[in-house]
């Protein structure tokens, strides 16, 4: 249904005229959550008693009774932000090649710069560990390259220069079909070369080896194998995140580069990203503040 409705070229005063109550994204919430109508989370029944005394309806299961809310196990339980606004979120945060920031969320939604940022790195933290659970397979590529200054070209590494490595699982045509971009840990670089300990992590965290039939992996700066393609990703990626959020850290990069690959995946398999975004935070737990904070973005 969301696929019908919200498309690439969706215009946000449309969107905002679609959704335009708590009671449709309430509709459109249920639907994304339970496409094939109620589940009970506890023992799987399909049907439900509705209790509407609360702000969002409460689901009692007609079997075990146990309730369940609309918002239980999604990326907004715990959050007093309404539905529409998190909807509109969705929206700004799945259009293609430019997402959005805290800072212009927190105007067009309405609400503190705290909650606009949290309200983006929850949805961040949904889409890490969707490609988490999406190793690379079959023919895969990878290429080593840089996030932070545009041009440095001695050996030394810059402080601000972030080792990367780009992979990407290609189809027979060599074309890009999934592609992932993760930091590299200091540890395994000398000066700007990648250590085999660098290499052999990614392989270990990122490649399904049981499903994988060839990995080809460059590192040298100038090999004439290089995979331009994916330098080319790299790049867009660096200028994306210094266009939007003005340069950053270390400490959040990894983040931002898994939502633009999450983006960019979506688009390579040309699947409509709204409709894709608002199902994985429909049936993607919470993390709450006090861990998103503790953990390594
Ligand atoms: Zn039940």
């Amino acid at each position: 249904m969301l696929d019908k409705i919200v498309s690439a070229d969706t215009t946000l005063a449309e969107f905002s005229h679609i959704f335009d109550s708590e009671e449709t994204c309430s509709k459109a919430l249920f639907t994304a959550k339970w496409p094939e109508g109620f589940r009970c989370p506890r023992c799987g029944y399909s049907h439900a008693y509705t209790i509407i005394s609360r702000r969002l309806p409460l689901y009692e299961c007609r079997d075990c009774r146990h309730q369940t809310s609309l918002i239980s196990n999604t990326v907004i339980e715990g959050s007093r932000t309404s539905l529409m606004k998190w909807f509109l979120a969705f929206f700004l945060i799945a259009r293609t090649d430019q997402g959005t920031n805290a800072v212009e969320l927190s105007s067009i939604l309405g609400v503190t710069y705290k909650t606009a940022w949290l309200i983006l790195t929850k949805i961040r933290f949904v889409m890490s560990q969707a490609d988490e659970q999406a190793p690379l397979s079959g023919i895969v590529q990878i290429n080593s390259a840089f996030y932070g200054r545009p041009y440095n070209p001695t050996v030394l590494r810059h402080p601000q220069e972030q080792p990367l490595l780009v992979g990407s699982s290609v189809n027979q045509q060599g074309e890009s079909i999934y592609i992932k971009m993760k930091k590299i840990s200091v540890a395994h670089m000398r000066d700007k070369s990648v250590l085999r300990s660098g290499t052999e992590a990614f392989y270990e965290q990122h490649i399904d080896n049981d499903d994988t039939t060839h990995v080809t992996c460059v590192t040298a700066r100038f090999s004439f194998t290089r995979f331009k393609g994916l330098l080319q990703t790299a790049k867009k990626a660096s200028k994306w995140i210094n266009d939007t959020f003005h340069g950053l850290g270390s400490k959040h990069l990894q983040g931002y580069l898994d939502e633009f690959c999450y983006r960019l995946n979506l688009t390579l398999t040309k699947s409509p990203i709204f409709h894709h975004l608002t199902s994985l935070c429909a049936n993607s737990p919470s993390i709450t503040y006090a861990k998103l904070i503790s953990q390594k973005l």
